[in-house]
């Protein structure tokens, strides 16, 4: 092909004599994103008591019809809550709530764990419920009741009001379990008998506060008795330790996950303390408050336990639209755990469409 067949470039907009030069200049520069390398934390994002709980939901949804009731969010997080809802989930705080028509319909309890009076009072109103309590938390009440059954007053360390640890408490009767949430409330714990304790921990706590808090009671209790196994969970130490290791020298580090969510804001907490000049926690690329953040050539990024992938990928989409981004995938820990349902729910295919609207 010769020089004059070849087609003229296109022009990328009219020019015209009126064209102002120094607009011609600008306007054909090509825009340039700064460099942006976003060190994604592995493991993160949903954990195997979560996904359970969410496949539970989605199951039961499959073989019973909606409505399904669901006692508390079933996991700490608004977009998933929000889409069981679309499936016809129903979202209620107390049993009470279900109306009598609807008393056939199951009932499913968060994988948070609840107190024993909630499945009490389902049996009592006649009502089908699904338990999706993670068995991690399942297996801090049992240390608990094991605690109490030795003849041990059981500490509890975690976080006042954590639908978690009302559950952990509600497993034995008043009074039986004190609740320390810092170092200071263990200076202040008076037992009738020091040499008759147990404790077992909330399974979403920072590591090292707990450790502080664990040190503080058996210097205080040097016959305190540990739980059987550790509580804090697989899924909390392996998101912490991922985050710990990538947050040194980040200029930004952001955690999908919701407030109410302990897991996340843990994570928040590692990062900054790991030395991350910003941490933050994001709900959706649209709680990125862009105007603070100001220059970054690295972001830390992980997500909450509760927190699904797709809004990762969303939020790495949003840093593409305004940055040339790289992105290092950070593989601290290889997660293979897997929690089946329940039986009831076994004869029921779940599908990768059924749970497109959390992992995309
Ligand atoms: S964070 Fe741990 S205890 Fe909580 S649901 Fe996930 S695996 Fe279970």
């Amino acid at each position: 092909m010769s020089e004059s067949d070849r087609k003229p470039e296109k022009e990328p907009f009219p020019l015209t004599c009126d064209t102002p030069r120094r607009h011609v200049g600008r306007m054909l520069d090509r825009p340039t994103k700064p460099p942006l390398t976003i060190r994604l934390c592995q493991p993160r994002g949903f954990c195997a008591g979560v996904d359970r709980a969410i496949q539970i939901v989605v199951l039961a949804l499959k073989k019973y019809g909606a409505p399904v009731y669901v006692r508390h969010e079933i996991v700490h997080n608004r977009y998933v809550v929000e889409g069981l809802q679309n499936l016809g989930a129903v979202f209620i705080e107390e049993l009470s709530e279900i109306p009598p028509e609807h008393h056939a319909s199951p009932v499913v309890f968060s994988a948070h764990g609840v107190p024993k009076s909630v499945p009490a009072d389902a049996q009592a109103r006649n009502l089908f419920y699904l338990d999706a309590t993670c068995p991690l938390v399942s297996k801090v009440h049992k240390q608990a009741m094991r605690h109490q059954r030795l003849g041990r007053h059981v500490v509890l360390i975690g976080h006042a009001g954590h639908p978690e640890v009302i559950g952990t408490m509600g497993q034995l009767p008043e009074g039986a379990v004190t609740l320390v949430e810092s170092e200071e409330d263990v200076r202040r714990f008076e037992p009738a008998d020091p040499a008759a304790l147990g404790f077992v921990t909330q399974t979403t706590l920072s590591v090292e506060d707990c450790a502080g808090i664990i040190r503080a009671l058996q210097e205080k209790f040097p016959l305190i008795h540990a739980a059987a196994a550790e509580s804090i969970c697989y899924a909390t130490t392996n998101r912490q330790e991922a985050v710990k290791e990538t947050a040194s020298g980040a200029d930004l580090f952001l955690v999908v996950g919701a407030p109410n969510s302990s897991n996340s804001m843990r994570l928040v907490e590692v990062a900054e303390r790991a030395g991350a000049r910003m941490s933050l926690l994001v709900q959706r690329a649209s709680d990125i408050p862009w105007d603070r953040i100001g220059e970054i050539g690295t972001l830390g990024l992980s997500a909450g336990a509760s927190a699904p992938e797709i809004i990762v990928d969303e939020i790495i989409n949003s840093f593409r639209e305004r940055f040339d981004v790289t992105v290092d995938l950070a593989i601290t820990a290889t997660e293979t755990e897997n929690f089946p349902v329940m039986r009831a729910l076994r004869d029921v295919e779940l599908t990768r469409a059924d749970m497109a609207f959390v992992n995309g």
